[in-house]
């Protein structure tokens, strides 16, 4: 068995889905468990609604829904189909969705929604996508078995970034997964969400069905994992910022997520660990383009040493906590990083000196907390419009010449603070934010664009 994933343009519309339904059937061989995401900006919405709700705006936020709901009908529309038995069927499933979706938005009385209730409306976005997927597959003369994701996504209770519990997982992925594929050609599911032992309804957290991808992949023992998306692989930058990127042809799983721990967006950086775990290959491809070779992400003893790209997080934080009275280093480590864990603040850069600690966070979450409590600990200062430039690969800190070509490319820029992996595998460093996509060009320049290039890259 493979597991074909497909991100939120892939399954955007009718003709895109047709593309990815394609795509799905030159592989039926295979026997493909499908996990798509919500179509392209759903979610988003959703997430847009539940804010609208709580701030009492009722009617703007089923306005919203009624826009949602129009456009999944048209969708259904646009497939043509015979008005028989399937499309009655896929037209209530939509109206039931939708009608939950009111109920949750009108019933809860000037109450919050409850995080439960939260995820459950948040989900509607891949439970619609992949009804409608199973529909057309099934018109197209696909025999598909849609399957709901919380029968196997098995998670802990924290509604709306669960962590997935591996054992559960486990335990009974392959007996419903086979049970799912009885007398069918494939089987369809949904990215993202989840549920608790208690069937309590869960998220990944943002991107996570890439995440969901390979949870499944593991606990069914598939052969690859594949992610299908909307550029020819994992590239040396971002193709949004930087021009004359190239698709890398491998990466290890290791590099691959520090890549996406490090700000790149094109895999939710927990997707390579349960892959990882049972050595099963990743594909990362471009469902516009499905001859395309994408990026093969393996094991490390394939993978030679040296850059693989560039990444970015582009508005981040610089915390400075500084304390002369520090005599004791150990302590004022523990002291400091407990605030953050206290206020569940993740740090993504560390470096220290004798009398400071600096960090990093993502501009995205609220630090009041911590900041009201490292103030008395030290003297804390908080740099914003920060962005942060990760180069990434494997050992590349052995690397003659890194540290003079990386500063070389910024030599007129202020550099706030620089970070080396602990694991040889990324070299990170703190610029304005004003600043950042063009050194960005000037780095890919000096390290991509050379005229020989690379042979692992395309
Ligand atoms: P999907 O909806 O398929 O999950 P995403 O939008 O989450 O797609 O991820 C794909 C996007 O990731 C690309 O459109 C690209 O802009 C961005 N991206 C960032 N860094 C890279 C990179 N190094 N290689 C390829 N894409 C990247
Ligand atoms: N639909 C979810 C999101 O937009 C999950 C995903 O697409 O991976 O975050
Ligand atoms: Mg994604």
């Amino acid at each position: 068995m493979i597991v074909m994933k497909f991100g939120g343009t892939s399954v955007a519309d009718a003709a895109s889905m047709s593309r990815t339904i394609s795509i799905v059937e030159s592989k039926l061989s295979q026997r493909p468990v499908v996990v798509v995401s919500a179509c392209a900006k759903v979610t988003d919405t959703l997430y847009e609604i539940i804010e609208l709700d709580h701030q009492g705006k009722k009617e703007e936020a089923l306005e919203l829904a009624a826009a949602l709901r129009k456009r999944h009908e048209g969708i259904v529309a646009d497939f043509n189909g015979e008005k028989d038995a399937s499309l009655a069927a896929i037209k209530e499933t939509i109206a039931s969705i939708f009608s939950r979706m009111e109920k949750l938005v009108k019933d809860n009385n000037g109450k919050l929604m409850s995080l439960a209730d939260k995820a459950l409306l948040i989900s509607s976005g891949e439970y619609l996508s992949s009804n409608i997927i199973a529909y057309a597959m099934n018109l197209k003369g696909i025999k598909t078995q849609w399957m709901d994701a919380r029968q196997i996504v098995i998670t802990n209770n924290d509604n709306l970034k669960a962590s997935p519990l591996m054992d559960e997982i486990s335990k009974n992925a392959k007996g419903i997964v086979n049970k799912a594929y009885k007398n069918m050609d494939a089987v369809i599911t949904q990215g993202f969400i989840g549920a608790s032992v208690t069937g309590e309804p869960t998220l990944l957290g943002r991107g996570g069905s890439d995440y969901s991808a390979s949870l499944i992949g593991m606990a069914i023992d598939a052969d690859r994992i594949e992610i299908w998306t909307d550029v020819d692989g994992v590239r040396t930058a971002d193709p949004r910022i930087v021009n004359n990127t190239r698709g890398i042809k491998k990466l290890s799983y290791e590099e691959a997520a520090e890549l996406a721990r490090m700000g790149a967006k094109v895999l939710h950086p927990l997707t390579l660990e349960p892959a990882q775990m049972k050595n099963i290959p990743v594909y990362v491809l471009n469902s516009m383009n499905a001859g395309g070779e994408g990026t093969a992400i393996l094991n490390r003893s394939c993978i030679f040493d040296g850059i693989k790209s560039i990444s970015y997080k582009e508005n981040i934080r610089v915390i400075t906590v500084y304390s002369l009275s520090m005599s004791d280093a150990s302590g004022f480590m523990h002291q400091v990083f407990e605030i953050f864990s206290k206020h569940n603040v993740s740090v993504d850069l560390l470096s220290s000196s004798e009398a400071s600690i600096t960090t990093t966070v993502e501009a995205t979450q609220d630090v009041a907390g911590v900041v009201a409590d490292l103030q008395k600990v030290g003297t804390t200062t908080v740099d914003r419009d920060k962005a942060q430039i990760s180069i990434v690969g494997k050992n590349i800190i052995g690397l003659r010449g890194l540290l003079s070509e990386t500063f070389n490319a910024m030599i007129d820029s202020k550099i706030y603070m620089i970070s080396q992996g602990s694991t040889f595998l990324n070299l990170s460093f703190v610029v304005d934010r004003p600043e950042m996509a063009e050194i960005l060009r000037n780095l890919h320049k000096t390290f991509f664009e050379k005229e020989n290039g690379n042979e692992n890259t395309d």
